[in-house]
């Protein structure tokens, strides 16, 4: 419902909440959801629980997509730019620790490099840092770009990857659809 948008006729209901009349007719004062309430006859515009555009911050649980813009021995930073399937208009800051990478690895650099785009769940927030697993098939680097010369890597059957064009070989922490995302 949108605001204006006729509901009914007083004949018919009474008006109730995000409502109002408007000549003989009801009409919605608010956007949201139409609720008939047949035994009292009232016709009533629910507000959508969430704030538009609140779904799309990045919470505990959200299964986020960004780019590696930093990596160091013991972590990764992240500009988280997709939640689910929902593309953001501005980036949140994830920040993945080894720890939380989901494999014993003795460095961040076998998991992810600046320009990697990867798929990761935030576990929490603080300080309005969004803290990242990778633990799990689903969630690890998506696409990777070779550290040489910026090539997308290939993964090979033994789940190292190769550069097409200069034939460096790297490792990362791969999601299972490595290369197969459209994003
Ligand atoms: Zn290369």
């Amino acid at each position: 419902m949108a605001p204006g948008d006729k509901l009914g006729v007083i004949e018919e209901f009474l008006p109730g909440q995000g409502t109002y009349v408007d000549g003989g007719d009801i009409r919605a004062s608010r956007a949201g959801f139409l609720l008939l309430d047949l035994s009292e006859r009232k016709v009533t515009v629910f507000r959508p629980t969430e704030p538009r555009g609140a779904s799309c911050v990045p919470r505990p649980g959200s299964v986020v997509i960004g780019e590696v813009s930093e990596t160091h021995q013991t972590y990764s930073l992240v500009r988280i730019w997709m939640v689910g399937r929902k593309h953001l208009t501005s980036f949140f800051t994830g920040l993945l620790h080894i720890s939380n990478v989901g494999l014993r690895v003795r460095s961040m650099f076998n998991v992810c490099r600046p320009g990697d785009i990867l798929r990761a769940r935030v576990i929490s927030v603080k300080n309005r840092v969004r803290h990242l697993s990778l633990a799990g098939r689903r969630l690890g680097v998506i696409y990777a770009f070779c550290t040489n010369c910026g090539g997308l890597l290939k993964a090979r059957e033994d789940k190292k990857l190769i550069c097409e064009t200069c034939g460096s070989l790297e490792l990362r922490k791969l999601a299972s659809d490595y290369g197969m995302v459209v994003l």
